[in-house]
């Protein structure tokens, strides 16, 4: 016990919330006694970039998890990290603090902040990398330009830099203390108030053991044929490991190894490659968002800046609700409402339809994600919604509207996905599942459907819209 209650470090953790492969973490506790603190900062995050709802309830169980791994030796505070952190060092006479970097550009601007007014107080300040298999200034084209290409920047750019670190082992917590000053968890009031997430709580466990352990079923169960089963929703190919990614629960450095570790004669090759080309879309994202600051807000093409975007409020609240008429596109809308997660194809088949049928504009599909995703991700984010809308790097080019009836077709034929989120349709044959509106009366009648009734029908004719965002997307390709 340490009578004085004086430390020689802190852990500042963030977007970092795990024991093992924690460079800041290891290096706090090799000084001696540690604090390791978490802090709510609602002081220096705006509207936009504050956490949304669904992404509060994970950080609640998020601590409360790491808090139980570290014998309830977890400090928390909320308020402006700056004031926090000074105040601790203060009254514990601490000498060091360590954290892990983040890259979002309000935390980057934070904490430059910080970092000098630590130091001018004579506080060492030691900051590390644990959330990108590579620094964005690391990866870069021969004219040093950042790449806006994702396949070179993958293959030219990370495959050819240094391998990435590999995981480091989690620290003995022998020298890990609990400030006087923590509050309790219960007091961030992380909880939303609207209880909608009740239903989460049966589908996700929370935690760096979750994650390792859903990592482990990954390569257990989902892996082989992660390539093409990847595109279909009902199917296990997909790790589901993108929220517990964004908090930091496990590092890419420990998905990436463990993929390299892997046997290729059990394990084919086209698959191992294709599952860390999709970690390397995230690193891609975080460059992006690096060399691009105003990305989540602002289109990256500026030419797009002339689109005629529609106002459509209740076209976007039948978007939001999953009450388009499109099964494909509610059943995505929904899973997102009722999961806190979605597919990554629908999510490029509902934002298509948003930006390119609706014609409204991607900020608001970006900010409903935003609230709604328990992997809401400031870099995949912006990044993702830009390349759904044709303004972003590497992006589907505008042209390429996503037709839904054909996706449900594709990549849910037997209607498993579908007909789980839309069971007003359960019973429609699969013919016309994916566009009831065409069906014979008998057919809807015998499967219990009344559309306008029970299910809504379409809110935008497909062919109709489709002729609108080509002629809307022909202006500004003209004046450009
Ligand atoms: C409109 C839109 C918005 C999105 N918003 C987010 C977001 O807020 N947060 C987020 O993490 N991802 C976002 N994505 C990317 C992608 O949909 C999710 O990362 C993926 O669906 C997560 O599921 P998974 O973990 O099962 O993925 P897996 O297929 O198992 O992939 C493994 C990991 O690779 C990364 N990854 C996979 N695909 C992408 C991608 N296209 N871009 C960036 N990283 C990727 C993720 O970290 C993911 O966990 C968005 C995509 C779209 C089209």
């Amino acid at each position: 016990m340490n009578i004085n209650n004086n430390y020689s470090s802190i852990c500042w953790l963030r977007h970092d919330l795990r024991l093992s492969d924690n460079p800041a973490l290891l290096n706090a506790i090799e000084q001696g006694d540690t604090l390791i603190v978490y802090i709510y900062d609602n002081i220096n995050s705006d509207e936009s970039t504050m956490m949304g709802q669904a992404s509060k309830w994970w950080l609640h169980h998020s601590l409360t998890s790491l808090d139980l791994s570290l014998n309830n030796r977890l400090s928390i505070f909320i308020g402006d990290p700056q004031t926090i952190l000074a105040k601790l060092c203060k009254t514990h006479k601490v000498k060091n603090i360590y954290w892990n970097r983040c890259y979002e550009p309000w935390i980057i601007k934070r904490d430059k902040n910080i970092k000098k007014s630590l130091q001018e107080n004579g506080v060492n300040v030691e900051t590390t990398n644990a959330s990108l298999l590579w620094e964005p200034w690391e990866i870069h084209k021969e004219d040093q330009t950042p790449y806006l290409v994702f396949t070179p920047f993958f293959k030219r750019g990370c495959l050819n830099a240094l391998p990435p670190r590999t995981p480091l082992k989690a620290p003995n917590l022998n020298n890990a203390k609990k400030s006087d000053l923590s509050l309790t968890i219960n007091e961030l009031n992380l909880l939303p108030k609207l209880t909608w997430y009740e239903s989460f709580e049966n589908i996700w466990d929370i935690g760096e053991k979750a994650a390792q352990e859903k990592l482990q079923d990954f390569i257990f169960d989902g892996i082989i044929n992660y390539k093409e089963g990847r595109n279909f929703p009902s199917n296990k190919n997909c790790s589901r490991l993108s929220p517990h990614l964004h908090f930091g629960e496990i590092s890419p450095n420990q998905i990436w190894y463990a993929i390299e570790d892997l046997d290729e004669t059990e394990y084919p090759e086209k698959d191992l490659y294709h599952f860390k080309s999709e970690i390397g879309w995230r690193e891609f994202s975080y460059n992006l968002l690096f060399y691009n600051q105003e990305l989540p807000k602002q289109n990256l093409y500026k030419k797009f800046d002339n689109f005629p975007w529609k106002k459509d409020v209740s076209h976007l609240s039948s978007w939001q609700k999953g009450l388009t008429g499109y099964p494909i596109v509610d059943a995505g809308m929904r899973e997102l409402w009722q999961t806190g997660y979605m597919h990554n194809r629908l999510r490029m088949v509902v934002g298509s339809f948003l930006v390119k049928n609706l014609l409204i504009h991607w900020n608001y599909g970006e900010r409903w994600f935003w609230d709604c995703l328990l992997d809401a991700d400031m870099a995949s984010n912006s990044a993702s919604w830009q390349w759904v809308a044709g303004s972003g790097a590497d992006a589907a080019p505008y042209f390429r509207i996503f037709n839904p009836i054909m996706q449900g077709q594709k990549f849910d034929p037997e209607g498993v996905y579908t007909k789980k989120y839309v069971p007003e349709l359960k019973n429609m044959p699969t013919k016309y599942l994916f566009n009831p509106w065409e069906a014979p009366p008998e057919i809807l009648s015998d499967a219990g459907v009344n559309l306008g009734t029970n299910y809504p029908k379409p809110i935008v004719d497909m062919q109709e819209s489709r002729d609108i965002a080509l002629q809307a997307f022909d202006k500004i390709r003209i004046k450009s």
